[in-house]
C-alpha cells in the first residue's frame, strides 16, 4: 500500500503494518525530536475532533508528509487515551469515522470492498450495487434515524439487502465508529502523560465546562419545565444517586430518547450522580435506545406507570394526557400560545 492511501486509511491494518516496518518505535513517537511534527498534528486531529467532531482535511504533498499524517494517528490514539474520557472517545471514533466515510466515497468498488473485507462485513457486488447480509443491515443501521434505512423500505434477495455505495459507505462508517471505540481507551505510560499533560488538561478541563454549560441550559435543546412530574422526579432521582427501579430507568431513558437525544447525551445527563458507573449505564441505555437491541422502545404510557409506582405528583395537565409524551407535547404548545 502507497504511503499517501495509508495516511488517508490508518485504521487498516496495512497501514499499521507499513509503520510496524518502518521501525518506529513507541519512544521514539512520543519523544525523539523527529517526530515533533507528527506529535503536532496528531494533537491537531484530536482538537479537530473536540471542537468540530470532525478531521480536517491535511494537505498531503510528499512522502514526508504522509508519513507524518499517518503518524498523527497512532498519536491522536494515545492522547484520546489519556484523557480517558468515554464520552470523548465516541466523540473522536465518530469524527474519524466521518472523515473514513467522506474518502471512502471517492474509491474505487475494489478498494471499497478491501476495507469491507477487513472489517469482516459480507459485502457481494450486485445489480449494479452491493448486498449485504440482513443480520449485518440490522445491525449498523440500528442507530440510522431516517425511515430510507427501514427495513420494510429495502430491496431484498435471498437474505441479504441490496443498497448503493453511499449505504455501503455509511455502514462502513458505523462499523469504524464502532471498532475504534472499542480498541480506546489503550493503556498509556508515564511519558506519553507527560508529553502531552497539557493537551489532556486542556481537553478535560473543556469537556467539563461543556458538561457544566450542558447542566447549566437545562438537558442541552430539551426543556426540562416541560417534563412532565414522573420524569422530573426520575430524573432528580438518578442525578442524586437515589436508588431508581429498573422500570423507571427505562422509563425515563426511553423518554429522552424519543426526545431525540442519542445514548451519549443521555449518559452525559446521568453522569452528575455519585454513584455512575459509566460501562453499566451504557450497556442499559443502548439497550433501551436500540443500538445493542435494534429494537428502540417508547416509555410506557400513564396507566402502566401507575401500576409500576412511578407516576410521581401528576398535577393537573396529567388529568388531560394519557402519555407523557404528550405531556410534553402539550406543553409545548402551550409555551409557544402563551397560555
Ligand atoms: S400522569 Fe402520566 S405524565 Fe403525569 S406524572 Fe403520572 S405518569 Fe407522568
Amino acid at each position: 500500500m502507497e504511503v499517501s492511501t495509508a495516511a488517508k486509511y490508518p485504521f487498516l491494518k496495512e497501514s499499521a503494518k507499513y509503520l510496524r516496518d518502518a521501525g518506529i518505535s513507541l519512544d521514539q513517537l512520543v519523544s525523539s525530536v523527529a517526530y515533533e511534527r507528527a506529535r503536532y498534528q496528531g494533537r491537531g486531529r484530536v482538537m479537530e475532533a473536540l471542537d468540530d467532531g470532525s478531521i480536517d482535511d491535511h494537505p498531503v504533498s510528499s512522502k514526508i508528509d504522509a508519513t507524518i499524517e499517518l503518524l498523527s494517528y497512532p498519536i491522536a490514539r494515545m492522547i484520546v487515551s489519556a484523557v480517558a474520557d468515554p464520552a470523548f472517545v465516541r466523540r473522536y471514533a465518530i469524527a474519524e469515522a466521518k472523515k473514513a466515510n467522506e474518502r471512502l466515497k471517492g474509491e474505487s468498488t475494489e478498494f471499497v470492498m478491501k476495507v469491507t473485507d477487513e472489517l469482516g462485513l459480507d459485502v457481494s457486488t450486485d445489480d449494479g450495487g452491493f448486498s449485504v447480509d440482513f443480520a449485518d443491515f440490522l445491525r449498523f443501521s440500528a442507530t440510522m434515524r431516517s425511515k430510507s434505512w427501514k427495513l420494510v423500505n429495502q430491496r431484498i434477495r435471498d437474505g441479504r439487502v441490496l443498497i448503493n455505495k453511499f449505504r455501503l459507505v455509511r455502514i462502513i462508517e458505523q462499523m469504524l465508529t464502532e471498532r475504534i471505540s472499542s480498541e480506546l481507551p489503550l493503556e498509556v505510560n508515564d511519558e506519553i502523560l507527560q508529553r502531552f499533560s497539557r493537551e489532556i488538561d486542556e481537553i478535560r478541563q473543556t469537556l467539563e465546562q461543556r458538561r457544566k454549560e450542558h447542566r447549566a441550559q437545562g438537558m442541552g435543546r430539551l426543556s426540562i419545565v416541560r417534563f412532565p412530574p414522573c420524569m422530573k422526579k426520575l430524573l432528580s432521582m438518578i442525578r442524586a444517586g437515589e436508588n431508581v427501579p429498573h422500570t423507571g430507568r427505562f422509563a425515563l431513558v426511553s423518554f429522552l430518547h424519543k426526545l431525540g437525544m442519542d445514548s451519549d447525551e443521555i449518559l452525559e445527563t446521568f453522569s452528575t450522580a455519585p454513584d455512575f458507573d459509566e460501562r453499566k449505564s451504557k450497556y442499559q441505555v443502548d439497550h433501551i435506545t436500540g443500538e445493542i437491541s435494534g429494537t428502540e422502545y417508547t416509555p410506557p404510557e400513564c396507566s402502566t406507570m401507575k401500576s409500576y409506582g412511578i407516576c410521581f405528583d401528576p398535577d393537573a395537565l396529567c388529568n388531560r394526557i394519557k402519555h407523557p409524551l404528550n405531556y410534553y407535547r402539550v406543553k409545548g404548545k402551550a409555551f409557544r400560545s402563551g397560555k
